[in-house]
């Protein structure tokens, strides 16, 4: 019997998720089937039940829905308490189990597949969305000399340091706040997918800084102004992949090789 799992998102015609979890089923074996739905932006629950009804087994959950799942879940793992989001739902016999998958994605993208190493870094990240909250503790857990969450509503990005307000090193304001350079400079916001890019001052990369766009499948401005200003561009395809395969792990227990899976993604 295929098991169903799906994306729900809106819009969702971009998401590369089915391709993902396609190729990561037949490279272990499992029987899984993964579909892309979308769900109207005022009745995402009701999108869920209907699946669950339909016999859908879990769910991955993208913009902007990530915060309605969490209050959609019944039970959390401790990242996704920590972050206030979930990525990642599980449907069980007595309820929905919310987790969240994108930091441990984000932090194995960049420490594994880039090499880029966080302990003792200056980190800025940019938005106070479900993206960015789901990276804030597993960035602080890689022991980086700072972290500054930057927001366009700066009061959502001070709201949200206050929640993890034992961590000395984390700090949070506006795009005018933002000052000095830093290591690593991480987009979470949704700009890119307007072809916006967010206020940033020019001298905001240090030497050898990486740019980070979670955007991926096209150039960004962001990306584009990181180049212009000497720091080395990476998009957010190797995040996509990691955190499906964590989202894969949870629901089937098997870890897939996601190298082969971003390369065919990179070359289609
Ligand atoms: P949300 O809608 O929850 O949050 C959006 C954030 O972007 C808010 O902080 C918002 O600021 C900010 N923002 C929106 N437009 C602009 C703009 N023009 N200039 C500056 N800031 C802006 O979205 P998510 O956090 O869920 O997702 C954010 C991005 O991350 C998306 O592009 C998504 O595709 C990507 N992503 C990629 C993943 C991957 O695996 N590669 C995983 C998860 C997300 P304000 O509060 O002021 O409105």
């Amino acid at each position: 019997m295929t098991d169903a799992y799906a994306v729900f998102g809106n819009p969702i015609a971009h998401s590369k998720s089915p391709l993902i979890h396609a190729a990561f089923a037949r490279q272990t074996g499992q029987d899984i089937l993964y579909s892309a739905l979308l769900a109207p932006l005022d009745n995402f629950n009701q999108a869920i039940s209907t699946f669950i009804a339909e016999g859908g087994r879990g769910a991955n959950v993208t913009v902007p829905f990530k915060e309605q799942a969490f209050a959609l879940a019944t039970r959390h793992s401790a990242r996704a308490q920590a972050a206030g989001a979930v990525n990642t739902l599980q449907f069980e016999a007595d309820g929905v189990l919310g987790d969240n998958t994108d930091g441990a994605g984000l932090v194995r993208d960049l420490v594994a597949n880039l090499g880029v190493s966080l302990a003792g870094k200056r980190i800025l990240l940019m938005g106070a969305g479900g993206a960015a909250r789901g990276v804030i503790l597993p960035l602080l857990e890689q022991l980086p000399m700072s972290v500054f969450i930057v927001n366009r509503t700066a009061d959502k990005a001070i709201r949200l340091a206050q929640v993890f307000a034992d961590h000395k090193n984390l700090s949070a304001g506006g795009y005018a706040d933002v000052s000095g350079a830093f290591d690593l400079v991480i987009n979470a916001t949704a700009a890119s997918l307007a072809g916006d890019l967010p206020p940033l001052p020019a001298d905001v990369f240090a030497a050898d800084a990486w740019a980070y766009d979670m955007m991926y499948g096209k150039d960004t401005p962001f990306l584009a102004f990181a180049r212009l200003h000497g720091a080395r561009p990476a998009d957010g395809l190797g995040m996509l992949v990691e955190q499906a395969a964590e989202a894969f792990w949870v629901w089937r227990g098997v870890r897939p090789d996601t190298a082969p899976v971003i390369q065919m993604l990179r070359c289609a």
